[in-house]
């Protein structure tokens, strides 16, 4: 298996894919090591989490380097999010010990009710490229502090990362056998569902999820799915309007669009729709392209080269179908040499939701604007979607975009910001964009049972 840099389309490294025999040696040593885990006191496995955490930060130029080599993020953008991930790992630190203790519901008479939060016991985890410490650590740390065993199946496109992530797990004193990695592409993955596992959190693609969903048919075990989005935004004819332009093409933009929370649609009231588009144009135009090693790049190429087609056709397809592109629109040669997948940062106005490019994930530089007449417009549109991962409201009126945003069937709603993830939020889908949550409590306590005692006193 070869790991292939992005940005110039070269082999940097060889991997040994894990082959069925290895998925299965790996969920029976799980299986075997997970009680003792279980048993481990909360306080010792959140000290094994926090030496990990600690190592991260020690690591993570390096870990921003490979990050860097194998996915082609800018590298601004790696060291961003490995800066990031230490706050989501202390918020699971500090709030997995209340969160699973035994909760007493009731004690007034001779019965006392205890609600109780078990391991489920082995996890699959099942994960995407785009953002590898994020998406990772959503699932492996509160598996592994709520004293669950961890099957771990990083991206192809990240593998070199997932292998980082649990060394430093092991180096922090999480036991070898409770958490593995198992790198290697959809088989891999597809092995790993063939073990008897006691819960799958997946991270990916609708396509890949509703192939995990059917598979998982029948097995009575939690499956959880963090899917695609197609992320609208509506401005408002009260915003500031340069202000609103700016974040959004960061929204846009940032991580060359591909976020899951990427702002993907964006619907802008008549009456400033042209100066938007004006300024969101100049910004995108100023937006430096470049080597992804360079501290200076804003965007570097698609991780996934396949993309560039997807891409291509969208804009084909808005183009026959009456849109305008004002900037971008192609592939381009990569700024570094070599068989790179490169596309120019790319605005097209004059869409509407009959286009693929309003329709299905872009996941990358593309993003199409549309002028509505107002706000009922602008909710009617935006819901028009499968997906529902977030929406968001540019007002200055707090009422009005909060109003706004109650009619919108979205897991995130925001207000005057977006391509946003809090810790202290729960991060879900609705529909084709996946079922349950990660982050917040909620997103620890998924990864346990509840048992209901019921104690009579004699
Ligand atoms: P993908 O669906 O191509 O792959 C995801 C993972 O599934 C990979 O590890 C892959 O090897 C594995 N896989 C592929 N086929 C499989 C099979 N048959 N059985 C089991 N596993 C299989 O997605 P991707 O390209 O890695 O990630 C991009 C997608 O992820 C986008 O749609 C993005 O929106 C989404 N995403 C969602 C979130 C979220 O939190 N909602 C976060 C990040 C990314």
């Amino acid at each position: 298996m070869q790991v292939i840099d992005p940005a110039t389309g070269a082999t940097i490294a060889e991997l040994t894919p894990a082959s069925a025999e290895d998925v299965r040696r790996a969920h029976d040593a799980a299986r075997a090591a997970q009680p003792a885990w279980a048993a481990t006191p909360v306080a010792e496995r959140v000290a094994a989490v926090r030496a990990f955490r600690d190592a991260l930060e020690r690591h993570a130029d390096e870990l921003a380097a490979t990050q860097t080599a194998e996915t082609g993020k800018p590298i601004a953008q790696s060291r961003g999010e490995l800066r990031s991930v230490l706050g989501r790992i202390d918020f699971f630190c500090d709030h997995v010990e209340a969160a699973i203790a035994d909760e007493v519901v009731d004690d007034r008479g001779a019965m006392t009710e205890i609600i109780a939060r078990e391991p489920l016991g082995v996890i699959a985890d099942i994960s995407a490229w785009n953002y590898p410490w994020f998406v990772s650590t959503n699932v492996v740390v509160p598996a592994l502090l709520t004293g669950n065993a961890v099957l771990f199946k990083p991206s192809e496109l990240a593998s070199q990362t997932g292998q980082h992530l649990v060394r430093l797990l092991h180096e922090g004193g999480v036991p070898d056998d409770v958490v593995h990695v198992l790198v290697g592409g959809g088989d891999v993955g597809a092995a790993l569902l063939e073990q008897p596992v006691d819960g799958v959190y997946f991270t990916g693609s609708y396509a890949t999820g509703h192939r995990i969903a059917l598979a998982m048919a029948g097995r009575m075990v939690p499956v959880q799915l963090e899917l695609g989005g197609k992320d609208p935004v509506y401005v408002a004819d009260d915003v500031d309007v340069a202000a609103a332009a700016e974040a959004l093409a960061d929204g846009a933009f940032y991580n060359n669009g591909q976020s899951c929370c990427s702002v993907e649609r964006i619907y802008v009231h008549a009456d400033v729709h042209d100066a938007f588009v004006d300024r969101f144009v100049d910004v995108v135009k100023g937006f430096v392209m470049g080597d992804p090693t360079d501290e200076r790049t804003y965007l570097g190429p698609l991780s996934r080269p396949q993309q560039l087609e997807v891409l291509e056709a969208q804009v084909i397809d808005a183009v026959e179908h009456g849109a305008q592109v004002l900037t971008g629109g192609t592939p381009v040669e990569g700024p570094v040499g070599g068989t790179g997948a490169w596309f120019a940062p790319t605005v097209l106005v004059g869409v509407d939701e009959s286009m693929e490019v309003m329709r299905d994930e872009s996941f990358g530089p593309v993003i199409g604007i549309a002028r509505v007449a107002d706000d009922d417009e602008a909710v009617e549109r935006m819901n028009d979607t499968a997906f529902g991962l977030t929406a968001g409201v540019f007002s200055a009126d707090e009422d009005r975009a909060r109003g706004l945003l109650a009619r919108l069937d979205a897991g995130s709603a925001y207000w005057n910001c977006c391509d946003r993830v809090s810790p202290r939020l729960p991060w879900s889908g609705r529909r084709d964009s996946g079922i349950g949550s990660t982050l917040s409590v909620d997103g620890i306590v998924a990864f346990t049972r509840p048992k209901a005692y019921h104690l009579r006193r004699p």
